[in-house]
C-alpha cells in the first residue's frame, strides 16, 4: 500500500461490563449498532477481535472524504463505542508496519514542522496481543525509534507529550497503524440492558433522559400524552420530530400516544384543584406501565429533574412513584436545567423542544400546584374517583404513531387481559 489515506477504522470499546457470556451478547450488540450508523457506506466488513471491532472496505480500498465525514457523524451515534482511531490495516509483519509507516510518518513530520513548534516530538505505543509476532511491545517501540529519529533532522523523542503519537496494534491477522484516537460517546450498546418505555413530552428534559437511558443500554419505545382538541395537534408533532431525531441513536423505538382529556376532565370535576398535577402524573404511570407490560418494556423513564417544578418536589415524587410498582428511572434528577439543555443541544433536540406548543399537562393546570402532597391526601382525591375507569378511558385512547408522517392506528392489546377488558368496557361507557 503506497497511499497514505487509512482503509481502516479501529473501535475500541470499554470492558468493564463485559465479563463472562456478556462480552458475546456486548459485541455483536456493538457490531449491529456499528452496522446502522454506517450503513450509508456500503462495501464495508467487520472484524470482532477481543476488545477491538476493526472496519475496511471489502476491496481494502482508501476511504474517501465523504466516508470520513460519515463515520465523524455516524460513530458518535454508537453507544458502547469508547474510542476510534482511523489508520492502517496491514499484514502483521515487519516489514509491512515499516513500509506503512514509511509512507505516512512525512506527512506529519512535515505538518508538524510547519505548524514551528520547533523540534517536532514523536513517540510510538505498541500493542502485541499476537505472542507469536518476533518483537515485544517494547522492543517494537524501540525498534521505530532507532529507525526513524535518524531519517528526520529535527525529530525527538517524547514518550509523555509528544506530537506526533503514532499507535501500533499487532494481532494475529492483522496490524493496525494510527496517529490518533477519536472519543466515542461511551456507555453500553442498545441491547446490553432491559428495554424501557420512555414517558416523552414536547419538553426539553425527557429527549435527554431517553437518550441516556439509550446510553446505557437500553431499547427505548415512547409514550406521549396529549388532551386533544385542547392540545393541538402540534403538540404531537412536535413529539414525532423528536422521535425522528432520537431513534437515529437505536433500532427505532415504537411511538404510543395517549389521549389523557376524558379523565382529565373528571379529575377536574371531582377534585381539588391544586392537587391535579400530580393526580394527572399518577394517572401516566398507571397508563405507561400497562403499556410497558404490553410491549416487554421493564422499567420507565421520565425527564423529571429534582424540584425543577411542582410535580418535582421528593414529596410529590414519592407519591407519584407510588402510583405503579414499576421501576421509574429518572435519569436528569440532578441536571440543572442548563445542564438539560446543554445535552439537548448535543444531540439535537433543543430546537425541536423550544417550540412554544401546548402540553397535556398544563390542560386544566392548577394555577398554584401543591407541592407537599401526602399519600394520605391524594389517596382520598382518589376516592372520590374510580380510578380505573380513568385507566381505562386513558388506554382506550392509545395509539400509534408513525413519527415520519405522523399517521396513526390504534394499538392493539394482546398481554394484559385487565386491558383488554377496561378498553372494552371504556368504548361502551357513554
Ligand atoms: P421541560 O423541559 O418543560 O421540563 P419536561 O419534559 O421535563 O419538559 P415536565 O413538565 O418537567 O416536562 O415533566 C416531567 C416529566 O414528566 C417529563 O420529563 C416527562 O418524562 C413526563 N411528562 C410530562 N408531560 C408529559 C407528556 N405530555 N407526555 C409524556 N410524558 C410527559
Ligand atoms: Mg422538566
Amino acid at each position: 500500500m503506497s497511499d497514505a489515506t487509512h482503509n481502516a477504522i479501529l473501535c475500541r470499546y470499554g470492558e468493564i461490563a463485559l465479563k463472562g457470556r456478556n462480552r458475546g451478547i456486548f459485541e455483536r450488540a456493538l457490531v449491529t449498532a456499528l452496522k446502522r450508523a454506517l450503513s450509508d457506506i456500503d462495501d464495508l466488513r467487520y472484524i470482532r477481535e477481543r476488545g477491538r471491532i476493526l472496519l475496511h472496505r471489502k476491496s481494502f480500498a482508501a476511504f474517501t472524504a465523504a466516508h470520513d465525514d460519515l463515520v465523524a457523524e455516524g460513530l458518535q451515534r454508537v453507544f458502547g463505542l469508547q474510542s476510534y482511531s482511523l489508520g492502517y490495516m496491514v499484514e502483521s509483519n515487519l516489514e509491512a508496519i515499516e513500509k506503512i509507516v514509511g509512507n505516512t510518518m512525512p506527512r506529519h513530520y512535515d505538518q508538524e514542522l510547519q505548524a514551528g513548534n520547533g523540534p517536532v516530538t514523536y513517540r510510538m505505543r505498541a500493542r502485541r496481543a499476537n505472542k507469536f509476532f518476533p518483537l515485544r511491545s517494547q522492543e517494537l517501540e524501540i525498534h521505530f525509534a532507532d529507525l526513524l529519529l535518524p531519517q528526520y533532522d529535527n525529530l525527538q523523542l517524547d514518550l509523555d507529550n509528544a506530537a506526533i503519537s503514532i499507535g501500533v496494534e499487532v494481532r494475529e491477522n492483522w496490524t493496525f497503524v494510527h496517529y490518533g484516537k477519536m472519543p466515542g460517546p461511551g456507555g453500553l450498546p442498545v441491547g446490553a440492558s432491559a428495554p424501557v418505555l420512555v414517558l416523552l413530552s414536547g419538553g426539553i428534559d425527557s429527549p435527554g433522559a431517553a437518550y441516556l437511558a439509550m446510553k446505557r443500554g437500553s431499547h427505548t419505545n415512547f409514550l406521549t400524552f396529549h388532551s386533544a382538541p385542547y392540545t393541538p395537534p402540534e403538540t404531537i408533532d412536535k413529539v414525532c420530530g423528536i422521535v425522528l431525531v432520537i431513534n437515529r441513536f437505536q433500532k427505532p423505538g415504537l411511538l404510543l400516544a395517549c389521549n389523557l382529556v376524558a379523565a382529565q376532565k373528571i379529575i377536574r370535576d371531582r377534585t381539588t384543584e391544586k392537587y391535579r398535577t400530580v393526580l394527572y402524573r399518577r394517572l401516566m404511570m398507571r397508563v405507561a406501565s400497562r403499556l410497558a407490560t404490553e410491549i416487554g418494556d421493564r422499567a420507565l423513564v421520565t425527564g423529571d429533574c429534582l424540584a425543577q417544578v411542582a410535580s418535582q418536589t421528593v414529596q410529590n415524587l414519592e407519591v407519584i412513584n407510588n402510583a405503579t410498582d414499576r421501576l421509574i428511572l429518572r435519569p436528569l434528577i440532578s441536571y440543572d436545567k442548563t445542564e438539560s439543555m446543554a445535552l439537548a443541544r448535543r444531540i439535537g433536540t433543543l430546537k425541536l423542544s423550544e417550540i412554544q406548543c401546548a402540553d397535556s399537562c398544563t390542560v386544566f393546570a392548577p394555577s398554584n400546584p401543591a407541592t407537599n402532597a401526602t399519600l394520605n391526601v391524594i389517596d382520598k382525591q382518589e376516592s372520590r374517583m374510580d380510578t380505573d375507569e380513568l385507566l381505562g378511558l386513558a388506554l382506550a385512547g392509545v395509539t400509534v404513531v408513525n413519527p415520519a408522517n405522523g399517521e396513526t392506528s390504534p394499538f392493539r392489546f394482546h398481554r394484559t387481559k385487565e386491558a383488554q377488558a377496561t378498553s372494552s368496557a371504556s368504548s361502551a361507557a357513554p
